[in-house]
């Protein structure tokens, strides 16, 4: 019995080495998707390229902090910063209840939008309609405010609250810029960090 227990015990390290090791031992393979077939290849055809969109390499326009009164040094950068399991992509500015949430571009509101952790927000395209704001936990919109209003940077588009997942101790305008792709749709995009461009 001992002995099939070492036997036993000799092939589970041994398996465990060999398991341990094995990832180690043969590079991952990596399969590319190619749009070009092998006989393409052969005859000379260019992969295809992706024509990029207006602007999509374009630097984001100059931004206005969006709270009326608010000092860039009240501010700090929380970017990268892990709230939860996700990467927080956005900048908390932190002002009592009420304090008006203006715009930090011209544009136009895209889209007002109530969800779960954002609560009530507003989702403003630039001009070019190449970037999106978007502003969350607000406690009411501007009166009359509505989808397709023409904006211009500093115009007010609601108070700052804690609607949605924030604080309720903590009122605060959570900020996001958003590069969007080319297809320009609301909700998609990628996060980009706003916080040294707004002055
Ligand atoms: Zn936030």
């Amino acid at each position: 019995m001992k002995k099939v227990l070492v036997l036993l015990a000799i092939g589970l390290i041994g398996f465990l080495a060999w398991a341990a090791a094995g990832p180690g031992t043969s590079a991952p393979s990596v399969v590319t998707p190619s749009v070009v077939t092998p006989a393409q290849r052969a005859m000379g055809v260019a992969p295809a390229i992706v024509t990029p969109m207006i602007g999509d390499s374009a630097a984001p326009r100059p931004m206005i902090i969006p709270v009326a009164g608010v000092d860039r040094s009240a501010m700090r950068d929380m970017f990268n910063e892990v709230r939860g399991n996700h990467r927080h992509e956005a900048i908390d500015i932190l002002a009592p209840r009420g304090t008006p949430v203006i715009a930090a571009d011209d544009g136009v509101v895209r889209k007002l939008f109530t969800s779960a952790a954002g609560g009530l927000t507003v989702y403003e395209f630039d001009p070019d309609q190449r970037y999106c704001y978007y502003y969350a936990h607000l406690d009411a919109y501007a009166q009359g405010l509505h989808e397709g209003q023409l904006l211009h940077r500093g115009d007010i588009l609601g108070y700052v609250g804690t609607t949605g997942n924030a604080p309720k101790d903590t009122p605060h305008l959570h900020f996001a810029l958003i590069r969007l792709d080319p297809d320009r749709r609301w909700w998609k995009g990628t996060y980009v960090n706003p916080y040294p461009l707004l002055r």
